[in-house]
């Protein structure tokens, strides 16, 4: 089925439900509704599989990989392993990673494309009015409609910015050869991931932080510790950043110039990557014509359960503002799915937070910092082990970071987690599950862990807890 040729009748074509956007939410919702008997459009101006799957989780996840694997290599020797000179093929890096991103979208498209009763439509989608949308020349429309649509990323407003030229991330994807000197301007989690890995591959790497601090939505000694992982590794971090000012660089064909703040040495850069933060992609639909509200940063307004304020419109994934991650997108798919085909209530506020930061090592987060713990006046008791006392970290000699969390000393309950270390993506997990069933930390204390693991230390961690100051 099409909808080409509805635009000369002025009618449109109907299905049962239209997704705009293809991206971590839209497809297995897609599913979902096919199976219950319904007709779907998705509609997807881009690639099949939005940011995870073109430019942020997998191929950053990918290239990280690589970047290891270049830095385990030149660290051979301390393992009694001779490697001889190491080096990294960029335009072999760029390959492996684009063979897995296009698997990834196939796999995404093919699925789609085999849903009975659903049709994919290439183009771009906006309100027509409040149950009709319209493709180019072709107007669909639907009882129900979903908005999966995303965001981009943010080009800040920087003097002498505009002049030279800059990358996002979805242009870091495309290098496929090693910068001379990437300057990151922005100390956060998608900048901090390319400053590592580009330094791994070889650049020099300067980060550029407005703040007093990098990541500064994490506690002081977690961002403290992850500066010292990157300092280590050569990467130069200057925060403070505050006054920056771009221009192109004298008697240089390619390259720039950026000064930190007033009275600062300027920096000169071969290749810069922006990345300051996203915005919704809620700018170019129309959403006014179908009485969906946004808030102040263009976010679509919804409820607990992601309806809109147009009843019969839902908004999933990062253009709500509930989350900027692919599990809180494909929460929301789940959310959305639970609420209309399984009589089952569920809601955004029944998630914990939590996310990842893959630097090397990785850090795992769940619930609060334990500055928020601090601010919220609660009696709590908190929890820390640095990695150089967990043995397995030891043995595998990656002993950088620290495990920390913090309880709730009247329910017990554990209220946050940080574990910045070896598998802290993974062991996070662990203090995740328990949080999300609301039992109390002896859930996991009194639990016989496996030896040698860094989770074995985690009941150790919460044996030891004392009263937070
Ligand atoms: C560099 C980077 C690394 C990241 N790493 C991680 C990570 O490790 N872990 C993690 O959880 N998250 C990570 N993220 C965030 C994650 O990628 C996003 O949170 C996630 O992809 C959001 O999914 P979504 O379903 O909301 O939207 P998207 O995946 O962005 O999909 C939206 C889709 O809608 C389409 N679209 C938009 N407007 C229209 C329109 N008007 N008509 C038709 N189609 C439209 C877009 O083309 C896009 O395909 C990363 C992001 C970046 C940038």
């Amino acid at each position: 089925m099409t909808a080409a040729g509805s635009a000369a009748t002025g009618e449109s074509v109907k299905y049962d439900a239209i997704i705009v956007g293809a991206g971590q939410a839209g497809p297995p919702l897609a599913g979902r509704l096919t199976a219950a008997g319904q007709t779907v459009a998705v509609i997807e101006r881009k690639l099949v599989g939005g940011t995870c799957v073109n430019s942020g989780c997998i191929p950053t996840k990918t290239l990280v990989a690589s970047a290891h694997t270049a830095h385990t290599a030149r660290r051979g020797a301390e393992y009694g392993v001779s490697t001889g000179a190491v080096s990294v093929d960029m335009a072999k890096v760029k390959a492996r990673k684009d063979g897995i991103v296009l698997g990834d979208r196939s796999g995404v498209e093919s699925w789609i494309e085999g849903m009975p009763g659903c049709t994919l439509i290439r183009g771009h989608a906006r309100f027509e009015d409040p149950h009709t949308i319209r493709v180019g020349d072709d107007l669909l429309s639907a009882d129900r409609i979903f908005l999966n649509v995303g965001g981009r990323a943010v080009a800040p407003d920087l003097p002498g910015l505009a002049d030279i030229d800059y990358l996002t991330n979805v242009g870091m994807l495309e290098l496929d050869t090693v910068p001379e000197h990437l300057v990151i301007v922005g100390g956060s989690y998608i900048g901090l991931e390319f400053a590592q890995m580009y330094r791994r591959f070889g650049a020099r790497v300067t980060v550029l932080e407005r703040g007093p601090r990098l990541t500064p939505r994490e506690d002081e000694d977690v961002s403290a510790a992850i500066e010292d992982i990157l300092t280590a590794e050569g990467i130069d971090v200057v925060t403070g950043a505050d006054g920056l000012r771009f221009s192109r660089r004298d008697n240089s064909s390619a390259g720039f110039e950026v000064v930190a703040r007033d009275g600062a040495q300027p920096i000169a850069g071969s290749h810069l990557l922006v990345a300051v933060g996203r915005r919704p992609n809620t700018d170019d639909l129309d959403l006014e014509r179908a009485g969906v509200e946004v808030d102040a940063r263009g976010y679509i307004v919804v409820d607990d359960q992601l309806r809109t304020t147009a009843e019969h419109i839902w908004a999933m994934g990062d253009c709500n503002g509930k989350g900027a991650f692919t599990h809180t997108s494909y929460n929301d798919f789940e959310i959305v799915a639970a609420n209309l085909l399984d009589d089952d209530p569920r809601r955004v506020s029944d998630r914990v937070p939590t996310y990842a930061l893959y630097i090397d090592p990785p850090l795992g987060r769940a619930g609060l910092t334990v500055a928020q713990v601090r601010a919220s006046g609660r009696r709590a008791l908190v929890g820390k082990r640095p990695m150089t006392r967990v043995g397995r970290a030891v043995e595998k000699g990656e002993t950088q970071g620290f495990m920390q969390i913090v309880v709730d000393a009247d329910t017990e309950e554990i209220l946050g987690a940080a574990i910045l270390g070896v598998g802290g993506d993974e062991v996070i997990h662990s203090i995740l599950d328990v949080m999300s069933a609301k039992l109390p930390y002896t859930a996991i204390s009194r639990t016989m862990h496996i030896h040698p693991t860094v989770s074995e230390l985690v009941p150790t961690m919460l044996q030891e807890m004392t009263p937070l100051s």
